[in-house]
């Protein structure tokens, strides 16, 4: 009895304090919307709005506009559902950032969830409206999920990981510190050994965590260990995911080499993350079972970039130009496979708020067509989000997650970087009708 009236009083409070979005019905008309399940392209549409969720979508004709609503005729513009990234680390200081590799030391423990405030404008108002977020420290990103949802400040809505978990001196720990400077246990996601594994998913779930990130193999950004290494052992995957299916979450793998792809897959995990260095075996499993790659070509040109100007030196370069030449074949054959692809960018190593730039590289580097890239980054992503039933399309009784870009994407798939109108849950944040936030 307790519980259900508590859970009553949330509901009022949240209407309350939301009701200035309320209470208000949209109609938004474009020259053109693409719904994000891969149905055609519509001329002449519109989208009608109340509170927090969409009523109807279609061709103009089809839509009623009810007395008293508001009407916005966007133009030349395509409506889209809100764009999803299924692959940031939000919180903190960015690649190329002179100080982010000595900020686990050096910086406050709460500088950077605050950084996390602007990165998330930046995200929300290149029109991704949801995001995975696979990992950070100090469960900064519970905080800010927390202050988002409470309307403090402005952002995407957060699905998260709390600490990424992986093993000692692995590509998830710290490393190339004095031995003692940074000992990390299972509550911080440092774990060794099933038994440590599953003590580490447990902890992330009670602190929050919807989807659990585990280090398979080694990484292009850490300290000496090789990109292509397995890190887990089968059988500490195993157990992990095992633990964290047995709690209701998902398990997303960083894995770049191909034998901890496959180990990663076998063991049960919902998605690839980076997949560099993925085989036609590995693609065809992964086709078999469902399990999604994540690209994150962002990240691969990124590094690349750093490691021909000299950003990136020594071990950390020659690992970038090996991911990233490998990246290129590696999401071609996910493709020839059909294996599902959902959009990341590993923001955070790109410039958040440049997440966009990624559906050009999925069509240019992955030859995804303009309209499965589109995919990738709305339903397709939805879908490993476990979100699909509230996002992801431009469905009626979805939440009103929708943005527009100039043109036709289907043309010039670049439009999307060029984000002009935001709305997520009903409330304008950028473009024509937007309140100052
Ligand atoms: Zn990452």
């Amino acid at each position: 009895m307790r519980r259900s009236s508590v859970a009553f009083a949330a509901v009022s409070v949240f209407t309350l304090a939301s009701g200035i979005a309320a209470q208000q019905t949209t109609v938004l008309r474009a020259a053109r919307m693409i719904d994000g399940t891969g149905a055609a392209e519509i001329t002449n549409a519109a989208i009608l709005v109340t509170d927090d969720r969409i009523v109807a979508a279609g061709p103009a004709a089809s839509v009623a506009v009810p007395t008293g609503a508001r009407v916005l005729d966007l133009g030349d513009v395509t409506l889209l559902p809100g764009f999803i990234d299924a692959h940031t680390h939000i919180i903190g200081r960015t690649l190329g950032d002179p100080l982010n590799d000595l900020a686990v030391v050096k910086d406050y423990a709460s500088y950077g969830a605050i950084v996390g405030v602007a990165n998330a404008r930046a995200t929300l108002m290149a029109g991704f409206t949801s995001i995975r977020v696979v990992g950070t420290r100090n469960f900064d990103d519970m905080a800010l999920r927390q202050a988002i949802t409470d309307g403090r400040v402005p952002g995407p809505r957060m699905e998260n990981a709390g600490n990424l978990i992986g093993i000692t001196g692995g590509h998830c720990d710290e490393n190339g510190f004095r031995p003692g400077l940074i000992r990390y246990g299972p509550e911080d996601g440092v774990a060794d050994g099933v038994d440590q594994v599953r003590a580490a998913v447990r902890y992330q779930v009670k602190s929050g965590a919807d989807v659990i990130k585990m280090c398979a193999t080694g990484g292009v950004l850490s300290e000496g260990d090789a990109v292509g290494a397995t890190q887990y052992t089968y059988e500490e995957m195993k157990a992990l995911v095992d633990e964290a299916t047995k709690l209701g979450r998902k398990v997303a793998a960083h894995a770049h080499g191909t034998e901890g792809i496959k180990l990663a897959v076998r063991a049960g995990v919902s998605s690839i993350e980076h997949g560099s260095f993925l085989d036609e075996e590995g693609a065809r499993m992964m086709s078999q079972r469902g399990t999604f790659l994540v690209p994150t070509l962002m990240a691969g040109e990124t590094v690349e970039k750093f490691a021909k100007n000299g950003v990136l030196k020594g071990l950390r370069a020659e690992k970038a130009l090996a991911a990233a030449a490998a990246m290129r074949k590696g999401v071609k054959l996910a493709v020839a496979n059909h294996v599902p692809i959902a959009l990341g960018t590993d923001a955070g190593v790109i410039p958040h708020g440049t997440n966009a730039r990624e559906f050009g590289l999925m069509v240019e580097w992955g030859g995804l067509t303009p309209m499965a890239s589109l995919n990738a980054g709305t339903l397709n992503a939805a879908k490993l989000l476990s979100w699909d039933a509230r996002v992801g399309s431009l469905a009626p009784g979805k939440l009103a997650d929708i943005v527009a870009v100039p043109g036709d994407p289907l043309t010039d798939i670049h439009v999307t970087e060029r984000v002009g109108f935001v709305m997520k849950g009903g409330v304008i944040y950028k473009g024509a009708g937007a309140e100052s936030r």
